[in-house]
């Protein structure tokens, strides 16, 4: 398709703001949509804000590979909202852990990914068979999405709000890129033939005070379904992971079956005194590893839909997806943030030529 061309880019998440950002560099006349009232205000924003390079994917090399591959972009696309302050660390659990010490450390020297053994203080080291220190960084939402918009407004792209949209209602668009994430097969239902299934889970990610020795401190347990605690930046808050206990429902098929008590709460802020929670599980798993989490605050909880691929818990591959769906129409489905430029840059190869095809990561 020849430069100028009117590409329309649905979602207004990381990756269809990326998109739409390269889509303009590279010519296009780009009009982007967003169903909610602002950007990034689905996933991109309800997640653990971890800008991984690998380390937490020992079960699936072509992962850790990928938001490896990913993260110089990334980092040099969005610089000021990565956060390189905080201690990082990944412990292996003692018991019921999918992969052992000595194959976790084989696989961060296969990656090439920096470690050194290190204990924070209120780990409990009887809980886990090593603790390391890791060069990882955290992801700043509200600085991303400034980021976003000063971005946007330097360039040609016309941001459209309070814009849900089907595909009937961009007829007059050259091509259209769906980056919608667990919404996608909203619209892919709608072209025969294409809509593929996903794991949808509905996740609660409670946002919390810590005791003082936490303070600018990142955990996660591995590899299994343990927890993790991550600062959120410019704040005395983390938000608080847990593998098993943050899943309030969990389907394969088509689209996301929210439960009725949840359907308010998703992707709809920091809910106060939440119902249903699972806090009290989370409290209670996360105990098992860490001294004083019980004296943990609970300032709220904020809720989202992750959808995944199905049937990947083997591996809990996280792969980004970038298909030519037909002509007319590209999808990509995110894994990680990390790999958002690199998913922008396969939507121009693949919107530039008619025949491309897709191809992995
Ligand atoms: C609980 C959880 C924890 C995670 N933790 C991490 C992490 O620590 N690090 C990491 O790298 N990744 C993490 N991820 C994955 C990561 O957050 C997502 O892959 C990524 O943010 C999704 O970005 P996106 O732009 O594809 O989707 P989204 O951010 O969800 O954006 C899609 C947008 O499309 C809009 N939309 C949908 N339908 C329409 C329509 N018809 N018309 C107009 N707009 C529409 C939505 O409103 C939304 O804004 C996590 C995900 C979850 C759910």
């Amino acid at each position: 398709m020849q430069a100028g061309a009117r590409v329309a880019v649905v979602g207004g998440g990381i990756f269809g703001v990326t998109s739409a950002l390269h889509l303009d560099r590279a010519g296009y006349d780009v009009v982007l949509f967003e169903r909610n009232s602002d950007l990034l205000l689905g996933a991109s924003s309800t997640n653990q804000r971890r800008l991984h390079r690998g380390y937490h994917y020992p079960r699936s090399i072509d992962t850790a590979r990928s938001v490896l591959d990913g993260v110089g972009s990334f980092a040099a696309e969005f610089p000021e909202s990565v956060v390189s302050s905080c201690r990082r660390y990944v412990a292996i659990a003692r018991e019921k852990s999918l992969v052992d010490a000595e194959t976790f450390l084989g696989f961060l020297d296969h990656m090439g990914l920096e470690y050194y053994e290190q204990y924070p203080p209120f780990l409990r080291r009887e809980s886990v068979e090593i603790s390391l220190r890791v060069e990882e960084s955290g992801i700043d939402v509200d600085r991303l999405r400034g980021l976003c918009w000063r971005k946007l407004q330097r360039s040609l792209v016309e941001v459209r709000l309070r814009a849900p949209v089907e595909l009937s209602d961009l007829e007059d668009f050259d091509h259209v890129v769906l980056a919608t994430y667990a919404a996608l097969n909203h619209i892919e239902t709608t072209i025969p033939g294409r809509a593929m299934q996903y794991k949808f889970e509905v996740c609660e990610k409670p946002v919390v005070k810590l005791p003082p020795e936490y303070r600018d401190t990142s955990l996660i347990i591995l590899d299994g379904p343990f927890m993790c605690i991550d600062p959120i930046a410019g704040t005395d808050t983390f938000l608080f992971g847990n593998v098993a206990h943050a899943i309030h429902a969990s389907t394969v098929g088509l689209l996301p079956l929210v439960p009725e008590p949840l359907i308010g709460l998703v992707d709809n802020g920091l809910r106060r005194n939440p119902s249903p929670t699972n806090f009290p599980l989370f409290v209670a798993g996360a105990s098992e590893f860490l001294v004083g989490i019980e004296q943990a605050d609970h300032m709220g909880s904020l809720f989202t839909i992750r959808a995944v691929l199905p049937h990947v818990e083997d591996t809990d591959a996280r792969p980004t997806l970038v298909h030519r769906i037909n002509e007319r129409v590209t999808s990509v489905f995110s894994g990680k943030i990390s790999t958002c430029v690199d998913a922008a840059r396969e939507v121009v190869r693949i919107v530039g030529d008619p025949t491309a095809a897709s191809r992995p990561l």
